[in-house]
């Protein structure tokens, strides 16, 4: 985790992330102009406010159940031979696994673009009006304090993955994507020990801001083909153009350079890397 304003460079086609305190900003640059940079961010366990929801169940009561329970039914099973006995009380024994998270541990928040976009009634943060990212709890993330460009970015976009390379022709697992790139420095995160590890599970990947990316929308309703139609075209920020953004919370940013070479309007043809730095 930087502590100074040191310039970070992430190379073309990778990621990386970064631990960040409330108050901190995170400044992500183009160095090159053209690329897309894909962004999320996380908030773990005891970085949220106490004062949130830990879950979407409004009740949690339950109706006692009148069937016996598996373990009983199995305890009563083992009464029969030794053999059987001594199997079951080694199962009973033993610690319960825990639970795979899916998609992520009890207490996650993520920066969710779709809430961003309900509470700003807009497809684009903007630095002008100093826009909020919002958490999936819609609780203030980041603030949009900077930006260099002329705006544009993309909430629309779901980050690359290999499915989607896949559809596109390219083999299985024989492309890296933003997806891949967020969960290996997500990896990395968890290593470094700032939330413990399998806490967010890899089939999952939330939708990035998209950073850079130039995804037009069309709002003719009218047309006899209808309208809302969206496309990747050729980014429009220029090298050494950047935006800033001020985290509301302590969370683990992560970033990837979109290595999407496939789709040409996407980096315009050509993946290169990006930079970021960490201002306190
Ligand atoms: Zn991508």
């Amino acid at each position: 985790m930087p502590s100074n304003t040191t310039i970070y460079t992430i190379p073309a086609r990778t990621g990386d992330y970064v631990s960040l305190q409330a108050g901190q900003k995170l400044k992500l640059i183009n160095p090159h102009g053209n690329q897309v940079i894909d962004f999320w961010a996380f908030v773990f366990a005891g970085g949220a406010p106490t004062n949130m929801p830990t879950s979407f169940i409004r009740s949690t009561a339950t109706s006692p159940s009148t069937a016996p329970s598996p373990a009983a039914a199995a305890t009563e099973t083992a009464t029969e031979t030794a053999t059987e006995t001594a199997t079951v009380t080694a199962a009973a024994t033993a610690p319960a696994p825990a639970p795979a998270p899916f998609p992520f541990s009890t207490g996650v928040q993520y920066f969710s673009a779709s809430r961003t976009r309900s509470i700003l009634s807009k497809l684009v943060p903007s630095a002008v009006d100093q826009d909020v990212l919002y958490t999936n709890k819609s609780v203030p993330l980041f603030t949009l304090v900077e930006d260099t460009t002329t705006g544009i970015h993309d909430t629309l976009f779901g980050c690359c993955d290999r499915f989607r390379y896949r559809n596109l022709g390219v083999g299985d697992f024989e492309h890296p994507s933003c997806a891949e790139n967020m969960h290996l420095a997500l990896r990395k995160a968890a290593a470094a020990g700032l939330f413990p590890a399998g806490s967010i599970s890899s089939e999952w990947t939330p939708d990035p801001l998209n950073v850079f990316m130039n995804v037009p929308v069309t709002t003719a309703l009218d047309r006899p083909s209808g309208g809302g139609r969206i496309q990747c075209v050729r980014p429009e920020s220029r090298a050494g153009e950047y935006i800033v953004l001020r985290a509301e919370l302590d969370c683990v940013a992560v970033m990837s350079a979109c290595p999407n070479d496939i789709i040409s309007g996407v980096n315009a043809g050509h993946c290169t890397g990006v930079e970021y730095e960490v201002l306190s």
